[in-house]
């Protein structure tokens, strides 16, 4: 067994490492190091849920954005989006379709529209919790002050994911305009948790700049905050954004990272992303097989689906049939994993 196969099985037991241990360890991983970290992770992941995978119905609601990040493709400067804003009837409809196929968890997620504000979105939240009282709702609209998301959850969501981006605050200085601030996606978080959300923070893999001290800082950052969920995925460059000639991230190192946080964190509700579907046929099962057990496909109405479009070729396919009947479920079985009709909260 060689150094990083030793560091791995360290987390593996305690549940973290030194930030020294982190270091050496992303300075010098090997494939078979992945593969190592895989087989334990999933060892790890089998013993928490066995082989449920968790799923989500994802509803794109809104691809109108106000903030310019310089990696996405509906920041506010791309005058060649499409811009989208579904009606509270639309989105009412794609829950109900959703819960027929067979989803307890609706995730809600958009640009930071100004025009779905919490005006409109309290509302939506309060029918959709009297309609689908069984079902976890998921928020997924950006940055809001604690009162707001306060209200937000009281309204009914019980989960809302606001991805860090990057644990280094000079990092999310390249990576966004001037006006957004590292501190406030911190503090977001922290007020996330106070209002009782199960909060997802997470980072986008090979990000432009991204250095192995960043990746560091990443384990570390997610360690101390203790989220209830992860998520994770390659940066993919979209041809409308200053990073157009950017690489995209690397799916081994996703995979790395997916096995990683899962040792660190055994309870972490962690996705197979559409970004890794996106960059690698099967990308989801290699997730799974990695240590993933989430996997939240796109209900959201056919016609906007392609306008949602946060890096090029963004893998677009759906579900329109029961979970049950879905050709997932068949891959999900090809390799030895079940789909579960259940909210799959944390800690269920
Ligand atoms: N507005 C909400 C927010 O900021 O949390 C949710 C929508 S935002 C578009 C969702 C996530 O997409 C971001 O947190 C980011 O990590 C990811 N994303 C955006 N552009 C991307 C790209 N080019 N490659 C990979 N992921 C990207």
């Amino acid at each position: 067994m060689n150094d990083n196969q030793k560091r791995i099985l360290r987390l593996k037991q305690e549940h973290a490492l030194p930030q020294e241990e982190w270091f050496a360890l992303f300075s010098s991983w090997t494939p078979d190091d992945r593969e190592f970290a895989a087989v334990h992770a999933k060892e790890i992941a089998q013993k928490k849920f066995g082989n449920r995978i968790y799923v989500r119905g994802l509803i794109e609601f809104s691809n109108y954005c106000k903030n310019d990040c310089l990696y996405c493709g509906i920041r506010r400067s791309n005058a060649n989006a499409e811009r989208y804003r579904l009606t509270e009837d639309t989105i009412l409809e794609c829950c109900h379709a959703g819960y027929q196929y067979g989803f307890r968890t609706f995730v809600l997620q958009s640009g930071e529209d100004g025009a779905y504000g919490p005006e409109k979105l309290i509302p939506l939240l309060k029918k959709i919790r009297q309609t689908y009282p069984d079902c976890a709702i998921t928020l997924s609209a950006g940055e809001y002050s604690y009162e707001t998301y306060q209200a937000f959850f009281d309204a009914g969501a019980t989960r809302y994911l606001l991805r860090h981006e990057t644990a280094d605050p000079c990092h999310y200085a390249k990576l966004h305009p001037e006006k957004m601030s590292w501190e406030k996606r911190i503090q977001c978080l922290h007020d996330l948790k106070k209002a009782g959300f199960q909060t997802g923070c997470g980072f986008m893999v090979g990000s432009p700049f991204q250095t192995v001290e960043h990746l560091v800082k990443e384990m570390l950052f997610i360690h101390d905050f203790q989220p209830e969920m992860v998520g994770i995925g390659p940066f993919i460059p979209h041809k409308d954004t200053p990073f157009r000639n950017e690489k995209s991230g690397s799916v081994e190192l996703t995979l790395f990272l997916l096995s990683l946080l899962r040792l660190q964190q055994p309870d972490l509700l962690l996705p197979a992303t559409t970004a890794l579907e996106t960059l690698e046929h099967q990308g989801r099962e290699k997730g799974i097989l990695a240590g993933a057990n989430v996997i939240m496909p796109n209900i959201s109405p056919d016609d906007v689906r392609k306008k949602y479009l946060l890096y090029d070729n963004k893998f677009n396919g759906g579900l329109k049939e029961n979970i049950l009947d879905s050709p997932l479920r068949k891959q999900m079985q090809k390799i030895g994993y079940e789909i579960v009709i259940d909210r799959g909260d944390h800690g269920a």
